[in-house]
């Protein structure tokens, strides 16, 4: 027997109407490329949504077809967000940090027909044009008297010329909530990129989840600052997540230096922001630089690599402002786990709470882990236990796009998702990342976390950031040596790095050697790229 309730599709263009009806006065600041602030609210945001598909109807782009961007955060991009899957096309967003050719790859396996982009991105989009057969219609984010003149790009319009002729009048169209919603690449750090192509249900369902107070917390109260690009991973889904709730957004674009983002958070009253750590150490610097405090800002979401504990700790003790640490991939709509206390660990010590809160964090409803053997053993929950970090849940991936299905079954013949991670999981659910699978050091049969020794290095005030690797030995395998980049004006020798280590960790996990160096190689979307430091390394004895 079937309940007696009301099924409709869980469509992303539920989030936009919500919003535009329910808080339609709620604010969308964004930062422009031009410099100035823009600022209007759901209910104009919901209304250009409406003239975008509008617009793609008009040039006939059919359902499911990709439209592409290659933008900063901003209220435009929100507007495709919306208008683009709302409409049933699928919205492919391309991170403009990739190499031209990564991006003339992804935009022809991606099939796109249409690319809006960022006038700044103009040099990347003369340099892929003709390049791409597929796209029919180069789109700039921009008024049209500043469309770029003589750019050599054909069919080439500006965004407001191309919406702006159409009427606001649409009616979003119902459909199966399993259709495709929009398609992010991974960074491809191992061979090409490969697409996670995202569906309405898995969307709204990540943003029912991640939004409730265990997660990310977020309400009508709030202001949400996603520093973390739309262009990696949807912003961690926060522009779906402020949409459900009626939350504030405010959106950085392109300027990402500790004082922009320090300025824009305390003049638009920010309440919580989302981003990886690397900026966040750029706010930090700013503020402790310039003696300044935050008066609005209550919580930072820190992912998408380590966050160290020493950033924990700073915003905490310094600035009062929560961390919360959160896990996540590509693959997962991102967000897999974060950390936040149960009932139980409220009366623990100070010390012991922060043990807790420096881990990845629990799963969520809707997102399921284990941690594996090498024969595919589930390990303990003892928070001892090695193990290959597994997934599954509703809003994981199942196959890439145009690629193939990474799931591997368990002895029910369900499917889990292989993270690529190691980690360990307590008993309490408190997951920990140790490694990438492809980063752990192996000495002399035991494993050494990289993070852990690059967590402790970055707690040293003279390091701005630390990348940990193993190197070939004789005896044991692999030892680990640290490569570090010490924080301008800062001095700092091996020997007092090695010390700094000594009580912080097992002796024999001590790294042999300090590598000093100009920077950590970073990839597109601001993590170390350890690939490229064993490249530089190559050279490289130890002592
Ligand atoms: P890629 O870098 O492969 O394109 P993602 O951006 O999806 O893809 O990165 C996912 C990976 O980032 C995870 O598998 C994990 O290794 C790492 N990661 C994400 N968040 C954290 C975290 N809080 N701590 C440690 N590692 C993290």
């Amino acid at each position: 027997m079937l309940g007696l309730m009301q099924s409709q599709p869980l469509l992303i263009s539920s989030l936009i109407q919500f919003a535009e009806r329910h808080h339609g006065d709620a604010e969308i600041v964004s930062r422009r490329v031009e410099g100035d602030l823009h600022r209007y609210t759901y209910r104009d945001l919901a209304r250009r949504a409406r003239q975008l598909a509008n617009a793609l109807d008009a040039d006939g782009v059919a359902s499911s077809d990709r439209v592409a961007s290659l933008a900063w955060n901003g209220y435009r991009h929100m507007e495709l967000y919306f208008g683009v899957s709302g409409s049933q096309r699928v919205l492919h967003t391309i991170n403009p940090r990739l190499h031209a050719e990564q991006v003339t790859w992804i935009v022809n396996h991606a099939e796109d027909q249409i690319l809006c982009f960022d006038t700044s991105f103009l040099p990347i989009i003369q340099a892929i044009h003709d390049k791409c057969p597929t796209v029919k219609k180069w789109v700039a984010l921009c008024d049209a008297d500043k469309l770029p003149a003589d750019s050599g790009i054909p069919n080439l319009v500006s965004y407001e010329a191309w919406i702006g002729a159409q009427s606001d009048v649409y009616v979003w169209p119902e459909f199966d909530e399993n259709t495709a919603s929009s398609l992010c690449y991974t960074s491809g750090t191992t061979g090409n990129p490969k697409g996670a192509l995202y569906s309405h249900r898995s969307t709204v369902l990540h943003a029912f989840a991640a939004a409730l107070p265990d997660v990310m917390s977020i309400s009508a109260r709030d202001a949400v600052l996603p520093v973390v690009p739309m262009f990696h991973v949807n912003a961690w889904g926060t522009p779906y997540m402020a949409a459900l709730t009626g939350a504030k957004v405010v959106f950085p674009g392109p300027a990402l230096d500790g004082k922009s983002v320090y300025e824009l958070i305390e003049a638009e009253g920010v309440t919580m922001a989302a981003g990886v750590p690397t900026v966040w150490q750029m706010l930090l610097n700013h503020v402790s630089a310039n003696q300044l405090k935050f008066n609005t800002l209550k919580r930072t979401i820190i992912g998408g690599s380590a966050c160290p504990p020493a950033m924990i700790d700073a915003f905490q003790d310094q600035y009062g402002v929560t961390v919360l640490h959160a896990w996540g991939m590509t693959e997962m709509s991102p967000l897999g786990s974060l950390s936040t206390l149960k009932n139980k660990h409220l009366h623990l010590p100070k010390d012991e709470q922060m043990k807790l809160l420096q881990k990845q964090g629990r799963a969520f409803c809707g997102v399921d882990l284990k941690i594996v053997d090498a024969e595919g053993r589930e390990q303990p929950w003892d928070g001892k236990s090695y193990g290959d970090l597994m997934a599954r849940g509703h809003w994981v991936l199942q196959s890439y796009f145009k690629g193939s299905n990474p799931l591997v079954a368990d002895e029910n013949g369900r499917g889990w998702f292989p993270t690529g991670d190691v980690a360990t999981i307590d008993p309490d659910g408190f997951m920990h990342i140790t490694d990438r699978t492809k980063d752990v050091i192996k000495s002399g049969g035991e494993w050494i976390s990289s993070i852990d020794l690059e967590n402790i290095a970055m707690a040293h005030p003279a390091v701005a950031m630390a990348a940990c690797i193993g190197m070939p030995h004789p005896k044991w395998d692999e030892r680990p040596i640290v490569a570090v980049a010490l924080k301008p004006g800062k001095q700092l020798t091996r020997e007092e790095l090695l010390q700094f280590y000594e009580g912080k960790t097992a002796k024999w996990q001590i790294p042999d050697d300090v590598v000093f160096v100009e920077a950590i190689p970073l990839g597109a979307t601001g993590k170390m790229l350890k690939t490229r430091l064993r490249e530089d390394l190559k050279g490289y004895r130890l002592p």
